[in-house]
């Protein structure tokens, strides 16, 4: 009997735990959580000194700080003197030691136990970099901070969200660190849910879909929870917006199916995880009415244009990173979004959140990104500093010098340097940002591109953003013969003298020899850097290669970074496809269907 009195008793205490957990959840403030963002962006310079030393100090007995001799001074002109700057090239073996089970102060204070792998789209291969609670800590003040500013504008409330969100698999490595996407790491955690849920973003979809091991049918049991719960669905979102477009690309070839679902509230039989199962069924229950809606909604669209507010009628933005490497996805967005404004998340890396979005009402293209002073010590290396160097050279790092965050100069482009609190200390994450003006005293960045280079031959320099560009002007002509193109690469030939730029193609249809023809001439046209059109001239670079792929390139591209352990959700196609790349090079090469070349130059 009084086992059973304290069972009861304790059950109470649980039910009171999570009482006060969701009177926490309502309590979310969001005029305090921007007056604080205003109070930290008004004293940026001493918000980043307090961030240093407090790094410093929770660290100052890891073995890597403790060998730079910083001898317990915190301050930012010791911290550049003594701390080099890095890339994740330098901190590998520190890295390797922490996965092999080390468990000494060795990067932090208190011992990494968990890794995260980022996408590795960029460099051809996933990276591990540490990830710790002040990260989590980090990613909640950030979605707090633009959730605030972005409710102010588009106010959401009691909303589901339809969130494209996929979870890869966290596993141990073999010193038995736990080891997954940062996404994955900071899903996993157990305050992520009750947090989102504050922030009006609570995904319809339940964890299993989330986290299950097969990522189509993941997809398609978000489609038929968002279908579900449409009335209530209040935005659309995924954490990069290419996941936002794939999924209703394949929503326009899986539409019948769902409605069928529907229809008779019996899921396909192309789920097949039990977990999915067992709990979609409890979701699913014959609904005619709704299946003949949606059916009737998708067969008046016209070419799916609108079809987002059409399927859910109270969605009030379309949500996701939009910048940068998305910008391609976004005219694609903005069809399926019809009138539904598109608002950019945040801006951040695996190697930890850098900037908000305060400035919800300005499109992805003009879109800036706030730092927050308090989540990370910033330095910015001005690209003048850069341009006559290889700049993912690391050796060469003794000779830049970079500024503080509060000491960069409007108009001026710069490549970042991080310092966070799970062990990276001036390390060169490889973006260039350009500043675009202040908050407050808190710099307003706009994400330009990877610094890397991408093509480049002999004099010629073209970046991420140059090839973007010249994609973007040959798919209006493509858009002539009412085609677009659905995703791209590139890669530089040097197999034969002289070597040539070569870009890889995957469309919508079937377009006539001759307009692809025009395509690839317009591509050749359309980088404009002196270095190419000089060369290409006195044919030191041969002419411009166009090779179209066969439908569903791009998806075995993603397919074979999700076998090395990336998430949808930090997909980033990657867009130039080197040496350090032979696997996705041959997927390229084996899936060729035509080539051109251009005749630009002739
Ligand atoms: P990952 O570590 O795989 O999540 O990739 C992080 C990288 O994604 C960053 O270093 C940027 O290059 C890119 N990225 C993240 N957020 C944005 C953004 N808001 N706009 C443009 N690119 C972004």
């Amino acid at each position: 009997m009084l086992e059973l009195c304290w069972v009861l008793y304790r059950e109470k205490q649980k039910e009171r735990v999570v009482k006060n957990m969701l009177e926490k959840v309502e309590e979310f403030n969001m005029e305090k959580v921007i007056q604080e963002f205003e109070t930290l962006t008004k004293d940026a310079g001493r918000v980043q000194r307090e961030t240093l030393k407090r790094i410093l100090e929770d660290n100052a007995s890891a073995e890597y700080l403790q060998n730079l001799g910083l001898n317990g001074r915190t301050d930012p002109e010791s911290f550049k003197a003594c701390v080099p700057l890095v890339t994740h090239k330098e901190l590998e073996p520190y890295i390797h030691r922490i996965i092999d089970g080390d468990t000494s102060s060795i990067l932090t204070g208190k011992p990494i136990t968990t890794m995260s792998l980022s996408s590795g789209t960029t460099q051809g291969k996933p990276k591990y970099l540490p990830w710790n609670d002040e990260l989590f800590e980090t990613t909640m003040q950030i979605y707090q901070t633009s959730f605030a500013y972005r409710n102010r504008e588009f106010p959401i409330k009691n909303g589901k969200a339809l969130s494209f969100i996929y979870s890869s698999k966290q596993f141990k490595t073999k010193g038995g660190v736990a080891a997954g996407t940062a996404t994955t790491n900071v899903f996993r955690n157990s305050r992520y849910k009750r947090e989102m849920k504050a922030l009006q973003s609570q995904c319809c979809s339940p964890d299993e879909v989330i986290f299950g091991p097969d990522f189509f049918q993941s997809l398609y049991c978000h489609l038929l929870c968002g279908l579900i719960f449409h009335e209530e669905v209040q935005l659309v979102s995924s954490v990069f917006a290419h996941s936002i477009v794939h999924a209703f690309r394949t929503f326009e070839q899986v539409w019948e199916e769902l409605c069928t679902d529907i229809k008779q509230g019996v899921l396909s039989s192309r789920i097949t995880v039990p977990s999915i199962r067992a709990v979609m069924s409890k979701l699913l229950k014959p609904n005619p009415e709704l299946a003949n809606l949606i059916h009737a909604k998708c067969v008046g669209l016209s070419n799916w244009y609108g079809l987002i507010p059409e399927l859910f009628p109270n969605a009030k933005y379309v949500y996701g990173i939009m910048t940068g490497s998305m910008e391609p996805y976004l005219k694609k967005m903005r069809h399926y979004a019809g009138e539904l404004p598109l608002l950019t998340a945040d801006y951040g890396s695996s190697e930890g959140w850098i900037a908000a979005n305060v400035n919800p009402r300005l499109a992805p293209e003009f879109a800036t990104y706030a730092v927050l002073p308090q989540i990370g010590y910033f330095e910015f290396i001005p690209l003048t500093q850069l341009e006559n160097n290889d700049a993912s050279s690391s050796f060469l790092s003794i000779d830049l010098n970079p500024v503080g965050l509060t000491e960069v100069k409007v108009g001026e482009e710069y490549e970042i340097v991080i310092t966070n609190p799970a062990g990276l200390y001036r390390y060169r994450l490889g973006d260039v940002v350009k500043v675009m003006g202040f908050h407050n005293s808190s710099p307003e960045l706009k994400f330009v591109r990877r610094s890397s280079l991408l093509l480049t031959i002999n004099i010629d320099k073209n970046t991420e953003a140059d090839l973007q560009l010249a994609v973007e002007a040959a798919g209006k002509v493509l858009a002539e013969e009412k085609l677009e193109v659905v995703d791209f690469t590139s890669h530089v030939d040097l197999s034969k003298e002289p070597g040539h730029y070569v870009i890889f193609w995957e469309i919508n249809g079937e377009a006539s020899e001759q307009v692809l023809g025009e395509c690839c001439n317009c591509l050749d046209r359309s980088f404009v850097d002196a270095g190419y059109t000089s060369s290409r001239k006195v044919n030191c670079i041969g002419p411009l290669e166009l090779r179209l792929v066969r439908r569903g390139t791009f998806q075995k591209i993603l397919e074979h970074y999700l076998g090395l352990g990336a998430t949808v959700s930090q997909y980033k196609t990657p867009r130039c496809v080197g040496p350090t790349n032979p696997t996705v090079l041959q997927i390229l090469t084996d899936n060729v269907v035509k080539t051109y070349l251009s005749t630009a130059f002739n």
